[in-house]
């Protein structure tokens, strides 16, 4: 595998193993970057954080030659940092700030969140930099990455013009970032055939140094369908050529990107979409 280049996946992380597991996962798939949810991704259930097995973990990554800042972690997608109903809003944010937390005691850099849904774009994007300022009063270094969105309903951050109304409103602007996927950008209605012509116009809507990391996925559904259902890659409509461009950039070479794509036969093909990825 081409080491100058961050290409990896998403892992489980599940009992006994934990962390452990997770990098084991990632290492036999060729990833030199890989993300996790440190708990179920669907409830707000999570292991208590001294089952994870941090102290081997950290000493097996070494030795792996993987880098702890390469390890992303993935926020639970069901929470709702844009939630007019103020009960609920709390609630995600105390999630958010936990997941806040247990980052700091991994060791991980990268926090990956869906930013939220509210009808008002507006309303969403100010009660979400509202969120995210709160949290940041106890994070040290924990980068929040907004994830570029689909679209489905009311998703907040299904345009560039979302993000750089989140970002400008966060005060610490050192712990707040982006995570492009470009099933979701395709989805959206940006077309990302041209590598260049995206990042040009997110340098300037967003700004180039808050990309920190990027999901690869194929999609299931045509530009601007407002979906989000990944396919294989080279199986659906963004394709492996696009792809490939997109993986082998060299402004994204030094982000960690992952692959969300899905099973096949119940079992993840990462391994031969990395492969193919970096040929
Ligand atoms: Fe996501
Ligand atoms: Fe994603
Ligand atoms: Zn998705």
């Amino acid at each position: 595998m081409k080491m100058n280049n961050k290409l990896g996946c998403h892992v489980s992380m599940s009992a006994p193993n934990y962390l452990l597991g997770s990098l084991n996962e990632a290492v036999s798939f060729g990833a030199n970057c890989f993300m996790i949810y440190t708990g179920s991704p669907q409830s707000f259930r999570k292991p208590p954080i001294d089952k994870l097995n941090i102290a081997s973990f950290r000493t097996a990554l070494k030795k792996s030659g993987i880098n702890i800042n390469d390890v992303v972690v993935h926020c639970p997608y069901i929470m709702n940092l844009a939630n007019n109903d103020p009960t609920k809003r709390s609630f995600s944010m105390k999630v958010l700030e936990d997941e806040v937390s247990r980052c700091m005691k991994i060791g991980c850099k990268y926090l990956v969140l869906h930013p939220g849904n509210n009808i008002s774009p507006e309303t969403g994007c100010k009660l979400i930099s509202f969120a995210i300022n709160q949290i940041n009063r106890k994070n040290k270094n924990v980068v929040i990455c907004l994830e570029t969105m689909a679209g489905k309903g009311v998703e907040i951050g299904c345009n560039f013009k979302h993000l750089s109304q989140i970002i400008n409103d966060v005060e610490n602007k050192d712990l707040i970032g982006v995570c492009m996927d470009t099933c979701h950008l395709n989805d959206s209605g940006t077309n990302i055939i041209d590598v260049d012509r995206v990042l040009n116009e997110f340098d300037q809507k967003v700004g180039l140094e808050y990309l920190k990391v990027l999901h690869i996925n194929d999609s299931l559904n045509c530009i601007g369908s407002r979906k989000d259902r990944h396919a294989n890659i080279g199986k659906g409509t963004i394709g492996l050529n696009v792809l490939r461009k997109w993986v082998n950039h060299p402004l994204l070479k030094t982000l960690p990107k992952i692959l969300e794509t899905p099973y096949v036969n119940g079992h993840p093909i990462y391994d031969k979409e990395i492969k193919i990825l970096l040929e």
